[in-house]
């Protein structure tokens, strides 16, 4: 049986430098906010100024990755409030979304920042917390240098197009479908 060779009916296009590129981390498996804190650590190893900013609820879950990435010298905004299921807690999310969307246009802006995550972007745009439009204009004219990493599942088809790189986590299974609790050290 002869295996067949992948077929590449496009040439390559021709190298060129960018100053920062865009990136999205989507999809229904994990590893989509990890992988973007992953790459804080070879930022900081070019001594790269990074910002990270939250636009989901968080607190005691996100204790982890907080803590080193502030260690390794970046800067962090989140919102330490937890979990609550009261019943404002959906506008309760949404002005943290919006609070969130303000520092983050300013960091996109600045130029103060060669990396910028924007974690959970995807569910304050989709659910109308923030305003889409906005959101692709500032990444289109963001800092020339900065690059930046949107994480989030359903990424909007708008910021797919934008993007530069964009890599879908695809579910297989989930200890938490078993049944087993999200763990210290591995979930948060
Ligand atoms: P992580 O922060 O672990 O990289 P993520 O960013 O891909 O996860 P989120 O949608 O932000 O995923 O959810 C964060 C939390 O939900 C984590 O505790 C993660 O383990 C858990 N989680 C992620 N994917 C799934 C899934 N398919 N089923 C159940 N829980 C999940
Ligand atoms: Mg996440």
């Amino acid at each position: 049986m002869t295996q067949e060779l992948p077929r590449h009916d496009q040439a390559p296009p021709p190298v060129r430098t960018v100053d920062s590129i865009v990136l999205v981390n989507t999809g229904d498996g994990k590893g989509k906010s990890t992988a973007a804190f992953g790459m804080i650590m070879r930022s900081v190893a070019r001594d790269w100024p990074v910002c990270v900013i939250q636009f989901m609820k968080s607190g005691k879950w996100r204790a982890g990755e907080v803590v080193a990435a502030r260690q390794l010298g970046a800067e962090w905004y989140t919102h330490g409030d937890g979990f609550t299921w009261e019943s404002d807690d959906l506008d309760r999310s949404a002005g943290i979304a919006r609070e969130a969307w303000a520092l983050a246009a300013e960091a996109l802006a600045s130029g103060r920042y060669r990396l910028v995550v924007l974690d959970e972007i995807t569910y304050a745009i989709n659910y109308g917390w923030i305003p889409a439009d906005e959101v692709w204009d500032a990444l289109r004219g963001r800092a020339s240098t900065t690059n930046v990493i949107c994480t989030g599942r359903n990424a909007p088809p708008a910021l797919v197009d934008l993007a530069d790189t964009v890599t879908e986590m695809r579910n297989i299974k989930h200890a938490y479908e078993s049944g087993v609790r999200a763990r210290r050290g591995i979930d948060y």
